[in-house]
């Protein structure tokens, strides 16, 4: 579904990216890891197309997509939930959901069809559709920026470090609501320098300095005390 070859990407003289390739089938939820400053948004940008591709390729579902749009990447159905969410916080949950599908020009039963999957896969918008979303909690302005992603119907989401910013029971909550996506058959790849994420994920990837260091099955990557140690500074 998803295929990242030989990419490397940066700012100007700064790469920040060096030769990743990573794949992620049709429904997998694949995870990310890597601490501060290991590339892991870097990464994710230039898949969505907000960052500089120096060189590799960027497939979705077979097309190469590695120059197009970022908005053409939201029609094709790659869809970035960015860190720190970037939501508008003084529109309410409820527009915060329909302004991500503005420019797809739906019909307004598409529309309200939409919302009510979204919010039906977290109650907890759907109590607050008006409240103005930069009220909300980190864990539901979370909920939130995903919502405001499946409006799109995707047919990857990118999370980069969901966590971030949030207590340990928000976190749990959030994996949750993943690990729900993951069981709905949705390709989800999400960067984390959190390793509760690979409790929610298929397979792993371990990047550091911009380099995939380590891959392997989620569970193996989590068992594994050196890559905690050495990778993520524990
Ligand atoms: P974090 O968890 O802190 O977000 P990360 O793994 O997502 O870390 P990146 O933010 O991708 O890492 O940073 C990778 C490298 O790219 C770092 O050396 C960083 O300083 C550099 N970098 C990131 N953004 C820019 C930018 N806008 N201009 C120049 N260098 C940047």
């Amino acid at each position: 579904m998803l295929s990242i070859r030989g990419l490397s990407a940066g700012y100007g003289q700064v790469r920040a990216v060096h030769e990743v390739s990573i794949h992620l089938a049709e429904g997998e939820v694949v995870c990310l890891i890597g601490a501060n400053g290991a590339g892991k948004s870097s990464l994710m940008g230039a898949m969505a197309g907000i960052v500089s591709v120096l060189a590799g390729t960027v497939e979705l579902a077979g097309q190469d997509i590695t120059h197009d749009r970022p908005r053409q990447r939201v029609r094709d159905g790659l869809v970035l939930v960015p860190e720190g969410r970037h939501l508008f916080p003084s529109l309410s949950v409820r527009q915060n959901l329909l302004v991500s599908v503005a420019a797809l020009k739906l019909s307004r039963a598409e529309r309200a069809q939409r919302l009510e999957e979204v919010v039906d896969f977290f109650p907890v918008l759907a109590e607050r559709q008006r409240q103005l979303a930069g009220t909300m909690s980190g864990g539901e302005q979370q909920m939130l920026a995903i919502g405001r992603a499946l409006m799109t119907r995707p047919k990857v989401l990118l999370l980069d470090e969901p966590s971030t910013g949030l207590a340990p029971a928000l976190v749990e909550s959030v994996f949750e609501r993943i690990a729900a996506l993951r069981a709905q058959g949705l390709t989800v790849l999400i960067s984390e320098q959190n390793a509760i994420a690979l409790t929610a994920s298929d397979r792993g990837y371990v990047l550091t300095g911009g380099r995939v260091v380590a891959e392997g099955p989620a569970d193996q990557l989590a068992g594994d005390a050196d890559i905690e140690r050495i990778y993520l500074g524990l």
